[in-house]
Order: structure tokens, then C-alpha cells, then sequence
């Protein structure tokens, strides 16, 4: 079969298992920590975890704003610890962004919008990662514990201002995933405004679990930060079950209703 009809099948925010079985083939991305290396490290993926005592070949706890930024105030260009480039913004540019997706496509238009671009965003930010983590901790990617994993995906995200979470995998051999976000960067600078808008997260969140699941998942968020709840909480699941949350949202369930509708379907 050529590329060209796999390709066909993919949309914004349904890849075929190709390209999520291919981020899990990344190997190690050593350029990504270049700055994290120290001089005794050797550049060689282990088939197991070791335990190092002592100083270690590449620092691990670097989550601090002095740590994790790189200035060059010559090119005035900033960076972050993998070489990213990145650009801080404040609550308003949040806000004009997020108003000005509206005005142009209106607010259903908008938050598809932002669900696919949390989508790439998450599958991208998962190809660098499984790269940047293998080379950071010399080992295999299936040798890791998915909560190891997912702490240290979560880590840059913290640092970078996007919240804190909590997830919760309780019911997933139900096939459901529940995740609380703390803090949404989104809702905190949106401000209550009686609707569910984290649009971006959501999606983001589908493409993670996606990759890590090996199959095709999508999230809607329960209950919002902007709807006057203390935190956000998505669901991420089959498609089914998530259509079927995101209408009884709608329809002005609860996220404790849902869960339970979603527990017996
Ligand atoms: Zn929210």
C-alpha cells in the first residue's frame, strides 16, 4: 500500500497508527540535552533502568525558571533548556488570540480549531519528548512506567505556566482516563465566563494518551475553570463516549454525572 493512501485516512486530530506507532520509534535525541549533559555522560540508550549514585550524567531537576529559560539577549531570543524556541505571553495576548479565532470563525468554528492545534501540539510535543526522555535517561522508552512518563512530560508543561494536573486511571479498564488540570492557562486568563474553553488541552490531552494508548482517543472537558468550578477535568476515551460526554455537558450534566453515565455505557 503506498504512503499516499495511509495518508489519506489521517485528519488534524485522527493520525493513522503509523504515525503514532512512530513516535514510539523515535530514538534518543541527543541534541535536545545538549544542555543537560554533564562531562562523565556517555551517549548510550541501556535496556534497563540503573541506578547511578552521585552526581548524574545528565541533570534531571533543572523545573526552575533560571534553570529552564536560555537568554540571548544579543539575538533577543529565548529558548528553553531542549532548545526550543519559545515566547512568553502575557494573560492578554491569551485573551486578543483567543477573541480574534472567534470573531473570524465563530466560537464553534474557534474551539475546533483550538482542539486540532492542541491535538498537533500534543503529538508533537510527544515526538520530542520520547526522544528528548530516552537521551535524559538513558533508557529504552517501554522501559519506563507510564507514570514516570507522564510526571515527566507534565514537568515543562508546570514550569511553562500551564497548570498543574492530576490524572486518574481508576476506570481504565472501563476505557476511560479522567484527568484534572489545575490552573488552566486558558481558563485562568479567560476568567468565568459560564462555558467549559479549554479547547486546546483537551485536544492535547487525546494526542498523549493517544500515542501512549497506541490507538485513536479524543477528550472533552467535564467541567471548566470558566464554568465556576474550583479546576478543570477531562475525559479522554473512544470517540463514542466521548461525543456522548461532551452532549450531556451540554445538556448541563455535572462531570460526577457523566462520569457515572459514562461508567455504565
Ligand atoms: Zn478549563
Amino acid at each position: 500500500m503506498s504512503r499516499g493512501i495511509i495518508d489519506t485516512e489521517e485528519t488534524l486530530d485522527k493520525p493513522s497508527q503509523k504515525t503514532l506507532q512512530m513516535i514510539w520509534k523515535e530514538g534518543a535525541d541527543w541534541n535536545a540535552v545538549n544542555l543537560l549533559k554533564r562531562p562523565n555522560a556517555e551517549e548510550t540508550v541501556k535496556p534497563t533502568f540503573s541506578v547511578i549514585k552521585g552526581v548524574q550524567p545528565f541533570e534531571h531537576n533543572y523545573y526552575t525558571s533560571e534553570a529552564f529559560y536560555k537568554h540571548d539577549t544579543e539575538r533577543g531570543v529565548l529558548k528553553n533548556v531542549y532548545g526550543q524556541r519559545v515566547m512568553r505571553v502575557s494573560e492578554d495576548f491569551m485573551i486578543a488570540m483567543l477573541g480574534a479565532l472567534e470573531d473570524e470563525v465563530g466560537q464553534a468554528g474557534a474551539t475546533e480549531i483550538m482542539y486540532k492545534c492542541g491535538y498537533r501540539w500534543g503529538l508533537e510535543d510527544m515526538r520530542s519528548f520520547c526522544g528528548r526522555a530516552q537521551a535524559e535517561f538513558q533508557v529504552q522508552l517501554e522501559k519506563m512506567r507510564v507514570g514516570f512518563l507522564l510526571e515527566e512530560w507534565w514537568w515543562p508543561l508546570t514550569i511553562t505556566g500551564w497548570g498543574t494536573w492530576r490524572y486518574d486511571f481508576r476506570q481504565k479498564e472501563k476505557g476511560l482516563l479522567y484527568v484534572e488540570l489545575y490552573e488552566s492557562a486558558v481558563a485562568k486568563s479567560i476568567g468565568d465566563i459560564g462555558s467549559a474553553v479549554c479547547y486546546f488541552y483537551a485536544g492535547m490531552f487525546a494526542a498523549v494518551f493517544s500515542v501512549l494508548a497506541k490507538r485513536n482517543l479524543a477528550s472533552v472537558e467535564m467541567q471548566c475553570y470558566s464554568m465556576g468550578e474550583d479546576y478543570c477535568k477531562f475525559v479522554i476515551s473512544d470517540y463514542e463516549k466521548v461525543d456522548a460526554a461532551g452532549f450531556w455537558r451540554s445538556q448541563g450534566a455535572t462531570s460526577k454525572d457523566i462520569m457515572k453515565k459514562l461508567s455504565v455505557m
